[in-house]
């Protein structure tokens, strides 16, 4: 693919402004294997715009403009480029609610020329701009392809790196191998992992960094585009090394793995036995894992401690602990852990016990939680503090007890 880079703007014509917008789009394109064979620049005029444009069309394959987007008279790019490829103009709606946001958000009234900035190319792919108001836009015209981004380097930037390059990406994926691969993380917050891999994930392109959240967990989808699946898989894994030797310990899975299958896989290889103590969660960590066929070979049972008669007549929590510690605490989730494992004849016991809200019933606050967990190597409680409504509560604490016992089988 023969790209070319057009900057419009007399601003740089005459030397008032270097064209960063290039070196940029240049070193980008570089990354992708893309080589960019000519950077023009051409002032804000019509006529001059449209032969750089027509000159264009004959020698390359990706043509990418910036610049003009705004809502002045001198912003002609889009009306150019639409004459030129036979295209009209038409208002795009989600362009135009971003631009209203933008004026409201800053109480100032908005002009009608800066409708002008949420007109687009008919047919074409949006680019939004999540630093400005002039959305970007990318067509295919013939087997030719077009991109129109905006001037400003601090809109142009992040909107080709987040929208642009993803397009990009998809039309090449037509001729390249497009692979991709999911890291799964726990423990550790998105915006957390956001900073410590901050460099990965803005300053490449290829692989791309993709980070998503929810539910407590977090994701991160590396993209890699090549000529094969083996070149794509060697980008990959080096980005992947990085990754693993800044934030390792909150890796537990790749792809379609969940904490659940993880563990039960793990409990095979290692050929030992679980069984569950559970209060807060009521017996939603036994469903997690029951839910998975085969579990039945690792998995004992378990038992809903949910009251304190439970937890005293079944699992042996003496009444004085149950009274002055209370059923939500460390020596609570640690003898239920014991007992638990000890009753069943187990490799491992958990317990989890605490406070779902959303009034506390006893003296610990609502989202505080005791996981135990007893094996041959002895007993470890763990505390931690939850927040969110109820059933959220229920759920991280069942994802907490399960990463628990990833941890705990990984240590060996
Ligand atoms: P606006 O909405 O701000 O008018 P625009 O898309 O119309 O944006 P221009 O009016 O062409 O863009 O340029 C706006 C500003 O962006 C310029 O004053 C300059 O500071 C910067 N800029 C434009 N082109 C380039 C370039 N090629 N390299 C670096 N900076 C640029
Ligand atoms: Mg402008």
């Amino acid at each position: 693919m023969k790209a070319e880079i057009i900057a419009v703007g007399t601003e740089l014509l005459l030397g008032q402004i270097a064209n960063t917008n290039a070196q940029f789009l240049s070193q980008v394109l570089a990354q992708l294997g893309i080589g960019v064979y000519y950077h023009t620049v051409v002032g804000d005029n019509g006529n001059r715009l449209a032969d750089t444009l027509n000159l264009a069309l004959q020698r390359s394959d990706l043509i990418l403009f910036t610049g003009g987007l705004g809502p002045t008279k001198d912003d002609l790019t889009k009306e150019t480029i639409g004459k030129i490829t036979g295209k009209t103009l038409v208002e795009d709606a989600q362009a135009m609610r971003r631009i209203e946001k933008y004026f409201n958000s800053r109480n100032i009234p908005m002009t009608e020329n800066n409708r002008r900035q949420a007109q687009v190319i008919d047919g074409a792919h949006i680019l939004p701009n999540d630093h400005g108001m002039a959305p970007g836009m990318a067509f295919t015209y013939g087997n030719q392809y077009l991109m129109l981004l905006p001037g400003p380097p601090r809109e142009m930037k992040p909107m080709f790196q987040k929208y642009g390059v993803p397009y990009i990406f998809s039309l090449m994926a037509k001729q390249k191998v497009v692979h991709s691969k999911v890291l799964r993380f726990f423990g550790i917050g998105e915006s957390a992992l956001e900073e410590k891999l901050m460099d990965l994930i803005d300053g490449q392109s290829n692989p791309t960094l993709a980070p998503l959240a929810s539910e407590g967990e977090v994701t991160i989808r590396i993209t890699a585009l090549a000529d094969s699946v083996t070149e794509a898989d060697g980008l990959i894994d080096d980005v992947e090394k990085e990754i693993q030797s800044r934030v390792g310990e909150f890796i537990y899975g790749y792809n379609g793995d969940s904490l659940a299958t993880v563990l039960m896989n793990t409990l095979k290889e290692q050929g030992k036995t679980l069984s569950l103590a559970e209060s807060i969660t009521g017996g939603l960590i036994s469903h997690f894992i029951t839910s998975i066929p085969g579990s039945s070979q690792v998995y004992r049972g378990g038992i809903v401690c949910y009251s304190d008669e439970v937890k005293n007549k079944l699992l042996g929590v003496p009444e004085d602990v149950l009274q002055k510690e209370g059923a939500v605490s460390a020596k609570t989730a640690e003898i239920l852990a014991k007992e638990v494992r000890k009753g069943l004849g187990t490799d491992i016991g958990l317990s989890i016990t605490g406070e779902a809200g959303p009034n506390p019933s006893g003296h610990q606050p609502v989202g505080k939680v005791f996981i135990g967990l007893d094996d041959d190597a002895g007993t470890l409680v763990e505390e931690i503090q939850l927040s969110g409504h109820r059933e959220g509560i229920q759920l991280k604490a069942t994802k907490h007890g399960l990463f628990m016992l990833i941890e705990r089988l990984k240590k060996g």
